[in-house]
């Protein structure tokens, strides 16, 4: 059985741009999955940390059979893939980065994961572009995407462009 799920994806480092598609490229490559479509490419000022490059942000909607737990093994390896450091520093400089917004109608919370993301309620580079998939979304616990728009201001965000091809 498949499953749809928004993927948040993020950079400031080595060519953002070109890390969002490529991550896009191995989404899309990923066992079990199909790539349905990518928001527009927005600039986003950083959280925490403000000594570093502004971020390239956009989310994914994807269609996979594999499990939450698996995705996020997809995930990482992935973002290792494209030279991902984890370090100690939280919302630090990073090349890549793949959280999973929503999976499904699910709500999990594990040691390793929570879903939907625990954050994404208060993050314009989050709430834009999953509108712009999904305007009618509702998120599992019966809030429309609508309402947590109207409380988050698209503040220190742009649109800069479209996804560029794959390919
Ligand atoms: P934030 O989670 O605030 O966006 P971050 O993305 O920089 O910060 P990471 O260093 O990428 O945080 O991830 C830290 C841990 O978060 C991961 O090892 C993973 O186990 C856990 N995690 C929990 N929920 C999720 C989720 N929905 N998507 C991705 N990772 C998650
Ligand atoms: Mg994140
Ligand atoms: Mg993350």
């Amino acid at each position: 059985m498949s499953h749809r799920c928004h993927i948040g994806l993020g950079s400031n480092q080595a060519e953002p741009r070109a890390q969002l598609r490529q991550a896009c490229e191995s989404l899309a490559a990923l066992a079990g999955t199909r790539l349905l479509r990518c928001s527009r490419l927005y600039r986003s000022a950083p959280m925490g940390p403000q000594d570093q490059p502004d971020y390239v942000n956009a989310v994914a909607l994807i269609d996979t059979t594999l499990t939450p737990l698996a995705l996020l093994d997809a995930l990482q390896a992935i973002e290792q893939q494209q030279g991902r450091q984890r370090k100690a520093e939280r919302w630090g400089p990073r090349t890549l980065d793949l959280d999973i917004l929503l999976y499904a109608n699910q709500q999990i919370d594990s040691d390793r994961l929570r879903v939907p993301h625990y954050h994404m309620h208060a993050r314009p580079f989050v709430l834009y572009p999953l509108a712009e998939l999904d305007p009618d979304l509702i998120l599992p616990d019966g809030t429309p995407l609508q309402h947590l728009l109207q409380n988050c201001p698209a503040q220190g965000i742009e649109a800069i462009a479209d996804m560029p091809a794959q390919g």
